[in-house]
């Protein structure tokens, strides 16, 4: 066969999208070798970087599946994680059948019957009930009882004469082991057991899993389903592992242990390269070396224009690892601390005490720089076992109970990090942020929260923050963008958070690889609810940054500053490159070009005004 007739169609990189990240559009494209036995999928890259390893494909993955018993106060919990855990399995499943239709022949209606009958399978009274039961009844944990259910029931298909319903029992074992995949999130906890550099191919990864990769064992990962701004795509960045997601046909084209060359920058898995394709990818990576060697001889210089406008850059952090890779790219303060890692991966909630040591830990290692903390922003993309399946059964959950509309409805989270804070606040500078406001009465009410938690604390003689730290707002709802002026009246500080104000207003989920291509940030509908909630903080006299994915991309830089803002918080591995970006930047053209670019009504206009402006320098 042809090794061109080989090449498997994937999705383009977004146009113009925050995930055609910084480095991809300098770099010298290794040329894809087409010969024998390599394969080529394209998807979107959004993590930039090369990395060369050996496949550990998820599907083939052992699943340790541990026996035991749950103490009987705790079978209700149990229930919950699998129930979260089948929603989950629906969702992946529906996103297959929906990806299966893009593709014609027989084949491909072949595999939407069969994903349809696991769909049903996961839907099904008689199955999931029977799992339900078993947990209920014999209070056996809920991989187990999965296991002993599909056991039972693939034995009855196995011993029938008809080969059509023996072949349903392996697909009944199929969706089991996906729940079970589900519920032991951990399953790739045996990252640290893999050899170093691997390379991690599924059908999807989540930002817990993601936080589970350790960089010392895995290299990079590459995944069927996933957006370029998603929550994944952004600890990938975080982490420095180049990722390339939503690479269709990928599952089926790698088995573990092919050689795998995931090229994050151009959006490229290259299975069981040539000689010739390892050798180019090869220079490139010490290429990307030597790059980010030279960055790194900016840190001490301070992110100065030309012409002598000050930018104030700090790290977006996602796991308290990072805050020595902070240090080390020259961050000025953290100003964005998600503090979704404290959720993740466990089936317990952590208490006032654990977050308090978490959050002290990451202000003292901040040396004296602010520490910027939000509270919590879970539910949409961002899941997490420990608040069970009340997040993921929303009609709709990117409008749903999430964010700060869970933590007012459920005061204890709140409560309790709000207390971690104030308490880590007395150990150094630290600002808290509310994610996801919508309208004023949202901040006044944390702010009550705040006061009474703080009295509270002072009465049991805690050391806490004095005077009480600042409260600021993420701007990422267009209605929070258009009632700037009222929420500067009640803010001390505003972050726009480019990612979901995107989402929110073009109506694209970010995390979703067949929307990707409309993912646009700059949409002039994007950039007038920017340009208003800048204005509305600088006419308040309050600071405002900007923190999403934008800020670390070196292509928007000249656009965001000339649009006012002058504190960029960003992914660490961004931070080198955007500050070589301004250092050679002239503030006054900047201004003029954001000017120009804010009279435009087309995004393919803007886009080649930006460009034409990054390409002159
Ligand atoms: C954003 O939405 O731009 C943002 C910074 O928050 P997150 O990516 O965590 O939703
Ligand atoms: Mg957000």
């Amino acid at each position: 066969m042809k090794a061109e007739s080989k090449r498997r169609k994937g999705q383009r990189r977004p146009a113009g999208s925050a995930g055609a990240k910084a480095g991809a559009k300098t770099a010298a494209r290794p040329k894809p070798a087409r010969e024998e036995g390599e394969q080529i999928f394209e998807g979107l890259g959004v993590s930039p970087g090369v990395a060369t390893g050996i496949a550990h494909l998820r599907e083939s993955g052992e699943i340790q599946i541990l026996e035991y018993k749950v103490a009987p106060r705790r079978v209700a919990k149990e229930l919950e994680r699998f129930r979260e855990a089948v929603v989950q399995s629906q969702r992946q499943v529906g996103k297959l059948i929906a990806k299966a239709e893009r593709f014609h022949g027989a084949a491909a209606e072949e595999l939407g019957y069969l994903l349809e009958a696991h769909l049903q399978m996961l839907k099904s009274q008689s199955l999931i009930g029977g799992i339900e039961r078993r947990i209920d009844e014999t209070h056996f944990n809920a991989e187990s009882a999965v296991m002993a259910e599909i056991g039972e029931i693939a034995g009855n298909f196995a011993a029938m004469d008809d080969p059509y319903l023996r072949a349903r029992g392996q697909e009944i074992r199929e969706v089991g082991l996906r729940i079970v995949r589900n519920l032991t999130k951990s399953s790739f906890t045996s990252f640290d057991r893999l050899a170093p550099n691997s390379v991690i191919v599924a059908e999807e990864i989540t930002p817990a899993d993601t936080a589970l990769m350790d960089p010392k064992h895995v290299g990079g990962f590459a995944t069927v389903l996933g957006g370029a701004e998603g929550h994944t795509a952004i600890m990938a960045r975080s982490l420095g592992l180049p990722a390339v997601l939503g690479v269709a046909g990928l599952i089926g084209g790698v088995k573990s242990g092919d050689t795998v060359i995931v090229d994050g920058s151009n959006g490229r898995v290259i299975v069981n390269p040539t000689d010739r394709a390892l050798a180019d990818y090869a220079r490139r990576r010490k290429e990307l070396e030597r790059e980010a060697r030279s960055l790194m001889r900016l840190r001490n210089v301070a992110a100065v224009t030309r012409d002598g406008a000050q930018v104030n850059l700090q790290a977006n952090l996602e796991l308290p690892r990072e805050v020595g890779q902070a240090l080390a790219a020259g961050a000025e303060g953290i100003g964005l601390l998600r503090t979704e890692f404290l959720y993740m991966n466990r089936a317990d909630l952590p208490e006032e005490e654990e977050q308090y040591a978490a959050l002290s830990e990451i202000v003292a290692g901040m040396g004296g720089r602010p520490v910027t903390v939000r509270t919590l922003d879970i539910g949409g993309e961002k899941l997490v076992s420990s608040l069970g399946p009340r997040l993921t059964e929303g009609l709709n959950p990117a409008l749903g109970l999430r964010a700060i509309r869970l933590s007012l409805k459920e005061r204890a989270l709140l409560e309790t990090q709000l207390a971690a804070m104030l308490r880590a606040g007395a150990k150094g500078p630290l600002r808290i942020l509310l994610p996801l406001i919508s309208t004023v009465s949202e901040v006044l009410e944390v702010r009550k929260a705040l006061k009474a938690v703080a009295r509270r604390l002072m009465r049991r003689g805690v050391r806490i923050a004095d005077p009480l730290p600042p409260l600021g707002v993420m701007i990422e709802v267009p209605g929070a963008a258009l009632a700037a002026d009222a929420l500067a009246n009640v803010s001390d500080f505003f972050a726009i958070g480019t990612n979901d104000l995107t989402m929110y207003t073009l109506a694209i989920d970010r995390g979703e690889e067949r929307v990707a291509h409309l993912y646009n940030p700059l949409h002039p509908a994007v950039l007038r609810l920017v340009q208003f909630s800048v204005e509305a903080a600088l006419r308040a006299r309050i600071p405002v940054s900007v923190c999403g994915e934008m800020a670390g991309d070196p292509r928007f830089t000249p656009l965001i500053l000339g649009l006012g803002v002058r504190e960029l918080s960003m992914s660490t591995n961004a931070l080198p490159r955007v500050k070589s970006r301004i250092l050679q930047l002239d503030m006054q053209a900047a201004t003029q070009r954001a000017w120009l670019i804010m009279d435009q009504v087309d995004s393919g206009r803007i886009s080649a005004l930006l460009d034409d402006f990054n390409e002159a320098r």
